[in-house]
């Protein structure tokens, strides 16, 4: 007997998504009509959401703004960084997807982060966090110890073009100095109307049926570890990235309760 390989038949969807800043150019994307987890959202929403920031910093930029985010500044990258649950799994997919010794270097980065969060209290507050004023004393306590990203090299990110939403969409337009302080209010970021961490964060909630909720990128191995049966979970392809649209062109995607939940 012999069996022949079937190809998932792929359907082809035209996206077409307007935002305040205007229309992105049509975008075409293959979905494989098969059961779809919820990390695999990630690379296409990726492409979407360079596509609104693209158009939000044009608008700035045409009305004389520049940009001061540059490489080799990486003084954000020690702040605590929101991930939706979908990034999440994404990130762990990614990290497990490298050559061993990288990844065991990436690893050991995120245990000395958390080795040195422990130190200071910080996980545990992190656990209990019950409003946003707490969040943002977390933050800048967090952002005091000077912890980079695991990603970081040489003030650079070594995960560029798979980097989390917050990340793509964090862009300041006031003088790089005021950076030393993330919560000095003269801080002019980029308003981006289309958020897709929030999107896939909403996403997540409805079909996880877990509260909508961040993570910080520091807890984030850990936490898609120990909620892994959640990676696990397919929805049909199609329908699954139908759905995310309909969270991704919303209009109400400029806020999510900013409290992080580990
Ligand atoms: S993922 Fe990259 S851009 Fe984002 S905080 Fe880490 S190093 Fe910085």
């Amino acid at each position: 007997m012999t069996s022949e390989a079937v190809q998932p038949q792929v359907k082809l969807i035209t996206i077409t998504i307007e935002t305040p800043d205007g229309k992105l150019p049509p975008a075409r994307v293959g979905i494989p009509d098969i059961p779809m987890r919820m990390a695999n959202l990630i690379p296409p929403m990726q492409q979407l959401c360079n596509g609104i920031v693209e158009l939000a910093i044009r608008r700035e930029v045409s009305q004389g703004a520049t940009i001061s985010c540059h490489k080799g500044c990486g003084v954000c990258c020690s702040q605590l960084v929101p991930l939706s649950s979908p990034e999440v799994f994404f990130l762990l997919d990614f990290v497990y997807a490298l050559p061993s010794e990288r990844r065991n270097q990436i690893e050991a980065r995120f245990r000395a982060v958390k080795e040195a969060m422990e130190a200071k209290g910080l996980v545990e507050r992190l656990r209990k966090i019950e409003d946003t004023q707490e969040h943002q004393m977390l933050a800048w306590d967090y952002f005091r110890m000077g912890m980079p990203c695991p990603f970081l090299e040489e003030n650079a990110c070594s995960i560029h073009p798979h980097r989390p939403f917050a990340c793509r969409e964090y862009n300041v337009i006031s003088p790089p100095e005021l950076c030393t302080d993330p919560f000095n209010k003269g801080i002019k970021k980029i308003r981006i109307p289309k958020n897709m961490t929030t999107a896939t964060a909403r996403l997540a909630a409805e079909l996880f049926e877990l509260p909508a909720m961040l993570i910080p990128m520091t807890s984030a191995l850990e936490w898609a570890t120990e909620h892994e049966t959640y990676n696990r979970r397919t929805w049909p392809g199609v329908w699954l990235f139908n759905r995310m649209m309909e969270y991704a062109t919303g209009a109400d995607l400029e806020s999510l309760n900013p409290e992080m939940n580990k």
